[in-house]
């Protein structure tokens, strides 16, 4: 099961925004500092998910600035009605609804109800709106916090904290506790754990052995890294229930864009359909989010209802920022032309399953100098095949520079491309057994025997090889590169439609002429 969440996570981090992330070059003055930054934002918006994670962190209401203190949430205010999609974590909870209504029942029969139910998965995919709703249903107090609310710099102020908040929720008889990121107190004890964070996790669990089935209490807690957790909480008594909630499939998108679209006056024009198949990879909260910003859109322009084009328009707004006027160095949009164009011309050479729709050399609010926003087929297992080529797609950038400007010229622009393609080829090498032995968990191994060997050179080799047959298909095309690039100069942004009719049409002339 976790290992399943690894690997789905694996496949999620597959390209969408190939960006051009904003070097010092590019915006005169900004410094090194700007520079690195911007990256970091930049890969924190495409490193998780198929399209792009919009947000970093969604905003809960109330973590972080509650400093530790415990709320009782409106016992009505959410319902199972209120989540859409995440049918198998639903049809766990309802038992434990039953179990809250009336916890004398399952006393009288003896049995051991789970005492804390461990959801995972990433950020944003309901889960603690799963854990509102069952407190909800069951119309029992939620008391909610943060595990980094626990984790304090003096000794055993967090573990005073764990024994405030159940006494608090013992008080008020039948409830549900809710722990969200509960890696931040009950991370794997290694070296480095602290005292304070391990009284704290002593708290937590002693308090969780000291209620019963009759006491109708249940602990619910979230983690988005379900390996880092103590194998401690996951022992039978404490967290022994683990539920996977995943990121949404086409289906489930579908139903929780159609639950969010209920309460916001949609355009009959909306079609929900083709906006289900464009977020692969959105979460739950990405999805909210999406029909948000298209109401703000709407709301500004105030005509009555929110249409597919405010929703396309936020789509693209929040995955890569809005666009930012053109850059004024002629030299400099010719790099990110060819930049972009090599990113596109690649993915539509080895990846055809993918959807380009759009193509940008404006400078986004998100901080790329340029990018191709594709949306990637919908898959569940990535091959070999489709990782190396989802690597040649990303280096693709950096090798049509070196090859239109030359070594010289080289560029920072592709420093994001290229830390998400070694990630991959790191991933490749030290868990998939897909370059070289085809069935040693490099990882594992350097943890139980120590040392990895030679991985690293292995994935230098990997990188090697697949840069260089990128750059031989860039040579190899250089003419469909060179008319993409070009459109982009004059267009500055090209939908994806017709990114891929010039590219077609390139590509086919070069074909006749060596017939
Ligand atoms: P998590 O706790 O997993 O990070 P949240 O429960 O905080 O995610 O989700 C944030 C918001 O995203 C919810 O309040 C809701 O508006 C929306 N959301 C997420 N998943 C779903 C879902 N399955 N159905 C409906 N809305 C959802
Ligand atoms: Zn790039």
């Amino acid at each position: 099961m976790k290992q399943g969440y690894r690997l789905l996570m694996l496949a999620t981090v597959i390209a969408a925004v190939c960006g051009m992330a904003l070097s010092f070059t590019l915006e005169a003055g900004a410094g090194l500092r700007g520079t690195l930054s911007r990256g970091l934002i930049l890969s924190s918006l495409i490193g998780f998910a198929g399209v792009a994670i919009l947000r970093p962190q969604y905003q809960r209401a109330g973590s972080g600035s509650m400093g530790g203190e415990v709320r009782e949430k409106d016992r009505q205010s959410c319902t199972f009605q209120n989540v859409a999609a995440n049918a198998q974590a639903l049809h766990s909870l309802e038992e434990l609804r039953d179990y809250l209504m009336t916890p004398e029942k399952y006393a009288k029969y003896g049995a051991r109800m789970p005492k804390g139910v461990l959801l995972y998965g990433p950020p944003g995919t309901g889960k603690t709106l799963l854990a509102r709703a069952l407190a909800g249903e069951a119309g029992v107090p939620f008391f909610a916090l943060s595990g980094s609310d626990f984790v304090e710099k003096y000794v055993g102020v967090g573990a005073s904290r764990v024994r405030e908040l159940f006494k608090k929720a013992r008080k008020a008889g039948r409830c549900v506790i809710f722990i969200d990121e509960i890696d931040a107190m009950g991370k794997k004890r290694d070296d480095n754990s602290s005292d304070e964070r391990d009284q704290t996790l002593n708290a937590l669990l002693s308090e969780m052995s000291g209620f019963y089935t009759g006491d109708g209490v249940v602990v619910i807690a979230a983690t988005n890294r379900i390996e880092m957790l103590d194998p401690a909480l996951l022992r039978p008594g404490r967290f022994d229930r683990q539920i996977e909630v995943g990121l949404p499939g086409r289906d489930e998108r579908l139903s929780i864009l159609r639950l969010h679209g209920e309460n916001k006056p949609m355009e009959a024009d909306v079609d929900w359909e083709n906006l289900a198949a464009m977020t692969v990879g959105f979460s739950g909260a990405s999805l909210e989010n999406l029909l948000n910003e298209a109401a703000i859109l709407a709301s500004a322009r105030d005509s009555g209802t929110i249409q597919m084009d405010d929703v396309e328009r936020a789509f693209r707004k929040t995955i890569a920022g809005e666009d930012r006027p053109s850059l004024a160095d002629a030299q400099e949009r010719k790099i990110i032309a060819i930049h972009e164009a090599g990113h596109a011309l690649l993915g539509r050479l080895l990846m055809p399953e993918n959807k380009l729709t759009r193509v940008s050399i404006l400078p986004s609010g998100h901080g790329a100098a340029g990018y191709n926003l594709t949306i990637p087929a919908e898959r569940v297992m990535l091959s070999r095949s489709a990782m190396e080529n989802q690597i040649r797609v990303l280096l693709a950038g950096r090798a049509a520079e070196l090859t239109v400007f030359g070594e010289e010229q080289t560029t920072a622009g592709a420093s994001n491309d290229i830390a998400r393609a070694t990630e991959l080829a790191a991933a490749m090498v030290l868990e998939l057994g897909m370059a070289g032995e085809p069935a040693v968990s490099v990882r594992v191994l350097g943890r139980q025997c120590g040392g990895m060997g030679d991985a690293g050179d292995r994935c230098r080799k990997l990188l090697d090889e697949l840069f260089i047959q990128t750059r031989q298909l860039i040579e190899a095309h250089i003419a469909a590169l060179d008319a993409l690039a070009s459109a982009l100069l004059v267009s500055e942004a090209l939908d994806g439609e017709r990114a891929c009719a010039i590219l077609d049409e390139a590509l086919s002339n070069e074909s006749q002429k060596t017939a």
